[in-house]
């Protein structure tokens, strides 16, 4: 089977190599068929499907997209996009809006709690300054030590009911999935595991999910054990869903799983690329 890897982050959000490295990266490992997926940002596309020509790997535009349901933050991706069309690219640009405005908010309650300067910390490991997410201020606060990595930064700080949390307001579920589908791309539930809902609230979830023009789940990612491989799996195939892999690699070093390394997608599932 050829290794897929549907789900990554460049420099164009919040991963740590520039959309041309990532794809380069890609290549070492071994990946025939790489998306570029960055929260709610399409800019890195063009540099990524330039790199993977020169490599002879195929490259399938993506995005992440941010989206509040039932009080918590869900991710959905969306593959085999057409970055040029304007509705997709106007919704994104209203879903990163409030990004600025909330790193001015995480600043003051860092502040707060004896933390100051982290809003010019933060924007020193941003790229694209349209996009500020908490995963740059976890790595201010590894830089000034008040944690020794970012997986200990989001323990401690910037979730809920940590200091540097702040709840915020993305796209309805509705927006996110009108966004994915106004580029003709295939709406996919990220990292399904993650999310704090019960077993109903999570059936719930992928009703309105489906009833929506949702499609696709991600059933092989590094946010799961080898049990949610398998739960994930039953839900899939329960609700009818195109499975999908995807490492959510944001760089060496940070990254649990490397781009392309995780297990293949389990035989009785069909894959979200089984008609590309
Ligand atoms: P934001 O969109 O600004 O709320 O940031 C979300 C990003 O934070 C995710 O895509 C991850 O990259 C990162 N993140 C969230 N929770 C964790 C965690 N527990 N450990 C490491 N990174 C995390
Ligand atoms: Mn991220
Ligand atoms: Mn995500
Ligand atoms: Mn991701």
């Amino acid at each position: 089977m050829p290794n897929y890897d549907l789900h990554c982050h460049s420099t164009a959000s919040d991963g740590l190599l520039a959309p041309a490295e990532l794809v380069q990266r890609a290549a070492g490992n071994g990946v025939d068929i790489l998306a570029l997926t960055d929260h709610d940002e399409i800019s890195g596309l063009a540099e990524a499907r330039a790199r993977a020509a020169e490599l002879g790997l195929r490259f399938v535009d993506g995005v992440e997209v941010s989206v509040s349901w039932g009080g918590i933050t869900i991710h959905i991706v969306g593959l085999n996009i057409d970055p040029g069309n304007p509705q997709l690219q106007q919704g994104l640009q209203a879903i990163r809006q409030g990004r600025a405005e909330r790193a001015k908010k995480m600043a003051q309650d860092l502040a707060r709690a004896g933390i100051p300067g982290s809003l010019e910390g933060a924007y020193a490991y941003v790229d694209n300054p349209n996009l500020i997410g908490r995963t740059h201020f976890a790595r201010f606060l590894v830089e000034k030590r008040y944690v020794s990595d970012v997986k200990s930064a989001f323990q401690n700080y910037l979730v809920s009911g940590k200091p540097g949390y702040v709840p915020h307001q993305w796209a309805t579920l509705e927006e996110g999935l009108a966004c994915i589908k106004a580029g003709g791309g295939i709406p996919v539930v990220a990292h399904p595991g993650r999310y704090k809902l019960t077993r109903t609230e999570m059936r719930k979830f992928l009703g309105e999910f489906k009833d929506g023009g949702g499609a696709g789940i991600e059933v092989i990612t590094s946010s799961h054990s080898s049990e949610q491989y398998l739960e994930y799996a039953i839900l899939a195939g329960e609700f009818g869903f195109l499975a999908s892999r995807g490492s959510d690699f944001h760089g060496p070093g940070e990254s649990r799983i490397d781009l392309g390394k995780l297990p293949q997608l389990p035989a009785d599932l069909k894959p979200v690329w089984h008609d590309w």
